[in-house]
């Protein structure tokens, strides 16, 4: 029996652990990859403060020795079902059950699909969600990166370390970017754009040799080539294991309190699966802290 399980062993789940350990907690985090989370696909974080800029494998690791240190319990595996209402509460993870008094969803994020035709036979074939891991295969080569958010932008300047040409096609006429983002990509002579467009099929065979894309004010549609196709179009929450659950929103996010409490009882959340208006290491981080200590409040009502 645990005092707290945590979902998910990204920044918020780590946070939740090191300060749930740290309030004498008998901690566990059940994670189905890797530790860190989507700071595992990040090649430079420079806004996580007091650490300059760092890779986010590193970070990850540094996180993740922190809350090992303390004495958080990892457990590798997927949560499949949950059942959260009364006391214990319990997780199936394979064929294990596990019990605790008090959980933490931390499951953050995962990205968006295009969901259009050549995406899914192409995968790993020249379309990508991820340049921190992909972008050498493309060097001196065109590519084209899909979206206007801060993904897109970011990624697509991470990639002109590598590729002759970026283009980023966007279904609107300006980017959400960060300003600092869209400043760096505007000055960059390796970045172009094209605007109030959609990607209507990827088209190659065996690999990625252009898309169609389709003006959305006009109607015209044109083949842009291109050896690889990065996809960046914003993400959905890891929630699958709570479906019809009563604590999600319409889109599947986790709906909170200012103290991460949810509309259960002793069943908390953190991090990019909930609502919030910040999606960031150092929100989730936050939340993982405010999280671990509501649990360690709730514990210390229950007994
Ligand atoms: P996640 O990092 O998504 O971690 C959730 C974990 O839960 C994952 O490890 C996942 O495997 C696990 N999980 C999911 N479902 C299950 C399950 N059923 N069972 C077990 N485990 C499960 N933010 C910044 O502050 N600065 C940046 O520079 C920055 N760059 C980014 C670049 C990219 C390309 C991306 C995609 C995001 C970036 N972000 C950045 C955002 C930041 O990475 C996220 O906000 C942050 O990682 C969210 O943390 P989290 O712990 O809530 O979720
Ligand atoms: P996002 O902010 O949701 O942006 C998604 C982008 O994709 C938008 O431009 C959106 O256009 C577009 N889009 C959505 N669906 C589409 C579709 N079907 N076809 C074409 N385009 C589509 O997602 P994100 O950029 O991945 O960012 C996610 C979170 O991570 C954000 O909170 C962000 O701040 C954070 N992040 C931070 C950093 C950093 O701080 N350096 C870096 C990366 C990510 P519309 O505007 O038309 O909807």
């Amino acid at each position: 029996m645990y005092d707290l399980a945590i979902i998910g062993g990204g920044p918020a789940g780590l946070t939740a652990g090191l300060y749930g350990a740290r309030a004498n907690l008998k901690t566990v985090i059940i994670e189905r990859g890797l530790y860190g989370g989507q700071m595992q696909n990040t090649l430079e974080i420079e806004n996580y403060p007091g650490v300059g800029r760092v890779e986010g494998p590193e970070l990850s690791e540094h996180m993740y020795q922190q809350a090992l240190s303390v004495g958080v319990e990892w457990k590798m595996g997927e949560v499949t079902e949950v059942e959260l209402t009364g006391q214990p509460k319990t997780i199936t993870v394979g064929r294990e059950v596990i019990q605790a008094r008090s959980v933490i969803i931390a499951s953050g994020a995962q990205p968006r699909k295009l969901q259009v035709p050549g995406e899914e036979e192409l995968a790993g074939r020249g379309v990508s969600y991820c340049a921190t891991c992909d972008g050498a295969f493309y060097t001196d080569l065109d590519v084209v990166v899909v979206g206007g958010g801060d993904s897109a932008v970011e990624e697509g300047i991470f990639l002109t370390n590598y590729v002759n040409s970026v283009t980023i096609v966007h279904r609107r006429d300006k980017l959400s970017a960060q300003p600092i983002l869209q400043d760096r990509a505007f000055k960059n002579e390796k970045i172009k754009f094209v605007w109030d467009s959609v990607v209507e099929r990827i088209e190659g065979d065996p690999k990625v040799s252009g898309v169609l894309i389709r003006n959305v004010k006009d109607d015209t549609t044109q083949v842009l080539p291109c050896s690889g196709v990065f996809i960046y179009i914003g993400f959905f929450p890891n929630t699958d294991y709570l479906k019809g659950s009563p604590i999600l929103d319409e889109y599947g996010y986790v709906i909170t309190k200012p103290d991460m409490s949810t509309a259960i009882p002793g069943v908390f959340a953190a991090g990019d699966v909930r609502t919030t208006p910040l999606r960031q290491i150092v929100s989730a981080a936050g939340d993982g802290a405010i999280a671990a200590m509501e649990a360690y409040r709730y514990l210390e009502n229950l007994e």
